[in-house]
C-alpha cells in the first residue's frame, strides 16, 4: 500500500492528513492549481519505503516548481534503479512538533500502540510509550506525558504548547475501542511524523504493512498456539473452556502418583511423603508393586478411583502414555521436563494432545504442581502453614517454593498457589480469572516468564478486582538468555510489562522479596476500609528519614505535606523544638522514649488530615544500646498496636530499621504483635515505600 492509500484510510477514519493530488506521470501546472503554497513532492513506487533516504521527498516548493522537480526527482530515481510509479503532491503543514505513532503486533500480547517524538528524532532519541490496544481516554492522556520530550508538547522557550486534546484524539482514533488497529491486517502501521501545532494535528506521513502471513485482527489468534509439530496429533479443544471450575485442582478427594519407585526413591517418592504427611488421601500407580513407600499402588491411572488429582512424574517420552489413561480424572500434573522448553515442542504437542483426549486437564509440564493448605494439596516439606487469603501463580516451581517458604515465615498465609510450568494447557490467565471469584483468596502474586497467553493475560488483569503483584523473569536481555533455558519463553520488551501494570492497576515489582513484601501488605490491610489519601512517615530523626523521603519518592508514593492547623499541637507535645515541622515527621522513638508519644502525634494529625497510610519507622539498634531488654521496643509495637486499633480507616506500616541488632527471637515478637493488629512489618524503607505505593492503587475501594 502506498502512502497516499494508508492516508486515504486515515482520512476517512476522521484524521487531517495534508490536502494533495495523486498524479501517474509527471505532475502539470494544472494538477497542482487548486493547492496552497508551499507544496510538497514525494514520488511513490515499488521498493520506495523511506523516501527521504532515496531522495524522493522535495519540500517548500512553488506550484511553478513542481513539475521541473519531478522530472529531476524521476531521473536521480532512475539513476539509483528504482521506477518511480507516480507522484504525490501535497500541502506542506506549518512546523510543529514531529510525533510517532504506531500500531504493532506483539507475539505475546497482540497489538500495541506506540507514541513518541517521530521524525528524525525517531530513531536517535527511542522516545516513545507502549500501551496494550484497546487503550482507554486516561492511557491516551498518559502516553504523551510520560515521554522524556513531554514538555516538547506543553510549549518551550516562547513557543506555544501543542494542541494536546488533538493527539488524544488521534491516539483514540488508532489505538482506542473500534480504532484502525481492530481494522487492520497487522502487519505494522505508523503515521510517521503526525505534526503537532497549537492548531491540531496533521499526519503527513503514513505507512502499512498488511500481515505476511494475511493474518487479521479478527480471524487470528491474538497469541500463539502452543508449539505443534507439523506431525504432531491433531489437538481437540479443551474439554472445560475457558469458564473452568479450579476448585478440585486445589482441593482434590484424593491424588494419585505416578512414577514412583520401589528401589530407587525420586520426585515421585518425595510426593508420597508430602502428601502422607499432609493427610492427603494418596495411591501410587506402579506396573507391578501393591504398595511403593507404604502407600497402597494400583496397575494405571485407569484404575484409581475416586481421584482428582494426578501428578505424572515418569520421563517425557512417557508422559502422553500416562496422561492418556487419565480419563475421568479432571487435573493431571505432569512434573517432568524435556517438553518445549528442552528444544522438544513436538512432545509438549502429544502430551497436550494426550491430555486433551483422556478428557483431563494438563497443569505443567514441567512444574512443582499445587499447595493448598486448605486443601491438603502440597508440593513442599515440613507441614502445611496456615490457610489464608494470598494466592499465587508461577511459572517457576523452586520461585514458588521459595515464596511458599519465606513468604510464611513473614506471617503470609496463602489460599491457592499453582505453578504451571510451560503453560501448555492450564495458563496464568485462565487462573487468574478463576482466582479473581475465589471466595478465599484477596491478593494474587504472579511469577511469569513466558506471557504465553499474554492477551488473555492482559483481559484477566483488566477484569479482577483483586490487588495482583507481577514479578516478572527475563526482562533483561541476560535475563532472557536465563529464561529461554528454563521455560522455554521469550518475555517480549520490558516496556509492555510496565504498559500492562499501568494499563491494568497491577503491581509490577522487580525482587522475590518485593513480590512478597507488596502481597504482604495486602493481607495484611487488604480488608481495612480507608477513609484518607497521602502517605506520612514518622520516626526518629536524622539521615534515616531524609533518605525515607527519597526511597518513598523513588517508589512513586508522594509524602503530602502536614496540615498547618495541627502544628501548634504538635509543639504542645514537645515536637520540633528548634526545626521545622515536616513529613517525613521527625519523633524521637528509642529506650527512653514515651511509648505513647507517636499514637498521640497520629491521633492529632489524622484529626485534621485523614492520611491513608502511615509509615512508623525506628531504629532497632538504638534500643539496644544499654542493654538487651526487649520491652522497650516491644512496648513501642504494643503502642503502635493500639494506634491502628485506634484508627481504622488509615493502615500504619511498621518499618524495624537494622532489625538484625535485636537479641534473637524479638524480631519475630514485634512480627507478632503487629500481625495481630494487622500492621505490616518491613526491615527496609526501601521494601516499605514499594509496598505502600502497590497500596496507593487499591487506596479505597
Ligand atoms: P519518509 O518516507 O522519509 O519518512 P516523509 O513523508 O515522512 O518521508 O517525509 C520526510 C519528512 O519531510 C517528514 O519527516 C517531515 O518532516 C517532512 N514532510 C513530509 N511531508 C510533509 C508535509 N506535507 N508537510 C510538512 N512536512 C512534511
Ligand atoms: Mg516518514
Amino acid at each position: 500500500m502506498f502512502e497516499y492509500q494508508a492516508k486515504e484510510l486515515l482520512r476517512r477514519a476522521g484524521v487531517t492528513v495534508p490536502r494533495g493530488v495523486v498524479v501517474a506521470g509527471d505532475p502539470t501546472p494544472a494538477d497542482v492549481a487548486g493547492l496552497d503554497e508551499p507544496l510538497v513532492l514525494k514520488a511513490f513506487g515499488a521498493g520506495l519505503v523511506h523516501k527521504s533516504d532515496a531522495g524522493a521527498v522535495e519540500l517548500g516548493l512553488r506550484r511553478s516548481q513542481v513539475a521541473e522537480a519531478a522530472s529531476r526527482m524521476r531521473a536521480a530515481l532512475a539513476g539509483r534503479g528504482v521506477t518511480a510509479a507516480g507522484f504525490l503532491v501535497e500541502e506542506q503543514a506549518a512546523a510543529g512538533v514531529e510525533l510517532i505513532v504506531g500500531v504493532v503486533r506483539d507475539p505475546a500480547f497482540g497489538p500495541v500502540l506506540l507514541a513518541g517524538l517521530g521524525g528524525v528524532w525517531a530513531e536517535a532519541l527511542r522516545d516513545t510509550a507502549v500501551r496494550l490496544c484497546p487503550i482507554s481516554e486516561a492511557d491516551a492522556r498518559a502516553m504523551p506525558a510520560a515521554l522524556r520530550g513531554a514538555a516538547l508538547l506543553r510549549g518551550y522557550r516562547g513557543r506555544p504548547g501543542v494542541d494536546v486534546d488533538a493527539v488524544v484524539k488521534l491516539l483514540m482514533t488508532v489505538g482506542g475501542p473500534g480504532g484502525l488497529w481492530e481494522r487492520l491486517e497487522l502487519g505494522e502501521f505508523e503515521i510517521n511524523p503526525v505534526i503537532a501545532a497549537p492548531s491540531g494535528v496533521v499526519a503527513v506521513d503514513a505507512r502499512y504493512l498488511p500481515a505476511a502471513d494475511g493474518a487479521t485482527a479478527s480471524d487470528a489468534p491474538a497469541t500463539p498456539e502452543p508449539p505443534t509439530a507439523s506431525d504432531a496429533p491433531a489437538t481437540p479443544e479443551p474439554p472445560a473452556g475457558s469458564g473452568a471450575d479450579f476448585s478440585a485442582l486445589f482441593e482434590p478427594r484424593a491424588v494419585a502418583v505416578v512414577g514412583a519407585s520401589t528401589t530407587r526413591p525420586n520426585f515421585g517418592n518425595m510426593f508420597l511423603d508430602f502428601y502422607r504427611a499432609a493427610g492427603m488421601p494418596v495411591v501410587a500407580v506402579h506396573p507391578e508393586a501393591d504398595e511403593v513407600s507404604g502407600v497402597p499402588a494400583v496397575r494405571s491411572l485407569a484404575e484409581a478411583a475416586g481421584v482428582d488429582y494426578a501428578l505424572v512424574a515418569v520421563p517425557a517420552e512417557r508422559c502422553a502414555g500416562v496422561v492418556r489413561q487419565a480419563t475421568g480424572i479432571p487435573y493431571t500434573q505432569v512434573m517432568s521436563g524435556g517438553f518445549g522448553e528442552a528444544g522438544r515442542p513436538e512432545l509438549e504437542a502429544e502430551l497436550l494432545a494426550a491430555a486433551r483426549a483422556a478428557g483431563t486437564r494438563l497443569l505443567g509440564p514441567n512444574c512443582m504442581g499445587v499447595y493448598c493448605p486448605r486443601g491438603r494439596q502440597t508440593f513442599t516439606g515440613g507441614g502445611l502453614g496456615p490457610p489464608g487469603t494470598i494466592a499465587l501463580v508461577s511459572q517457576s516451581g523452586g520461585l514458588a517454593g521459595e515464596v511458599v517458604k519465606v513468604g510464611e515465615r513473614r506471617g503470609l498465609a496463602f489460599s491457592r498457589v499453582a505453578t504451571v510450568g510451560n503453560a501448555a494447557d492450564v495458563t496464568p490467565a485462565e487462573l487468574l480469572r478463576w482466582l479473581s471469584h475465589d471466595g478465599e483468596t484477596r491478593a494474587v502474586g504472579l511469577y511469569l516468564e513466558d506471557p504465553r497467553d499474554g492477551r488473555a493475560l492482559y483481559e484477566a488483569l483488566a477484569a479482577t478486582t483483586l490487588p495482583v503483584v507481577l514479578l516478572v523473569g527475563g526482562r533483561s536481555a541476560q535475563g532472557r538468555r536465563a529464561a529461554a533455558s528454563h521455560t522455554g519463553g521469550l518475555v517480549s520488551d520490558g516496556r509492555i510489562w510496565r504498559a500492562l501494570a499501568e494499563q491494568t492497576g497491577a503491581t509490577l515489582v522487580t525482587s522475590q522479596d518485593d513480590l512478597i513484601g507488596v502481597l504482604a501488605f495486602f493481607q495484611a490491610h487488604g480488608s481495612r476500609a480507608v477513609t484518607g489519601e497521602g502517605v506520612l512517615v514518622v520516626g526518629p530523626s536524622g539521615g534515616a528519614s531524609v533518605l525515607a523521603a527519597d526511597a518513598f519518592d523513588r517508589a512513586g508514593a508522594g509524602l503530602d505535606p502536614l496540615p498547618g492547623e495541627v502544628l501548634g499541637e504538635l509543639r504542645e507535645l514537645g515536637l520540633g523544638a528548634g526545626s521545622t515541622l515536616a513529613n517525613p515527621l521527625e519523633v524521637p522513638v528509642g529506650p527512653r522514649g514515651r511509648p505513647e508519644l507517636v499514637p498521640r502525634v497520629l491521633a492529632a494529625v489524622t484529626r485534621h488530615r485523614p492520611y491513608r497510610d502511615v509509615v512508623a519507622h525506628v531504629n532497632v539498634q538504638s534500643f539496644f544500646t544499654y542493654g538487651t531488654a526487649a520491652e522497650p521496643l516491644l512496648g513501642y509495637a504494643r503502642a503502635l498496636a493500639g494506634a491502628q486499633h485506634d484508627l481504622p480507616g488509615t493502615r500504619i506500616t511498621l518499618v524495624t530499621r537494622n532489625a538484625e541488632c535485636a537479641p534473637a527471637g524479638v524480631e519475630d515478637e514485634v512480627r507478632a504483635i503487629a500481625a495481630a493488629a494487622g500492621m505490616p512489618v518491613y526491615r527496609s524503607m526501601e521494601a516499605a515505600a514499594v509496598a505502600v505505593a502497590a497500596g496507593g492503587r487499591h487506596g479505597t475501594a
